[in-house]
């Protein structure tokens, strides 16, 4: 507890960053958040009680052309009525493998792309990603304005792939 690193990187602000390592071709940061209070999701009472951590490793935005992976010291609750439980964090959803940060960045990339192979190069992830991303994306969009500009922009997307 007392030797952590206080940096703060944009996008992950509630973390604490525990180690930083240069690998070959990438950066991986060791990231774990503060252990609070949590409630729990069957009954609704309040713990800290905690089960067991598990590294979860997280894709994040590149520094410099380096790819970066968080790893993440995901911690489990354990509620007194038996439930075990996740606690939340603002930087990842459930599920997903690349940070919320990540997916506004690719979202925002894929918009103005040449295509979703060239996309998926810059993010080091598969042109599927980037295509789910961007369906996803036009979709909302799509509800939101309800005019012909974002299905345009789809068809150009579909020639170009
Ligand atoms: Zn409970």
């Amino acid at each position: 507890m007392q030797q952590k690193s206080i940096m703060k990187i944009p996008g992950l602000k509630e973390v604490n960053v525990t180690k930083i390592e240069e690998r070959e071709d990438m950066v991986a940061i060791h990231v774990e958040v503060p252990r609070k209070p949590h409630e729990c999701p069957a009954c609704q009472t309040m713990t800290t009680r905690v089960h067991d951590y598990r590294i979860q490793k997280i894709q994040h935005l590149k520094w410099f052309e380096r790819k970066v992976a968080l790893f993440y010291r995901k911690r489990r609750y354990a509620c007194p009525c038996g439930k075990k439980f996740a606690e939340t964090v603002s930087f990842v959803k459930k599920y997903q493998r690349q940070t919320i940060e990540w997916n506004q960045a690719l979202g925002m990339r894929v918009i103005e792309g040449k295509n979703f192979t060239d996309t998926a190069k810059q993010f080091h992830t598969s042109p599927t990603t980037v295509m789910r991303r961007f369906d996803h994306l036009s979709a909302s969009l799509v509800k939101e304005v309800d005019q012909l500009p974002p299905v345009i922009a789809i068809d150009e997307y579909k020639a170009d792939t």
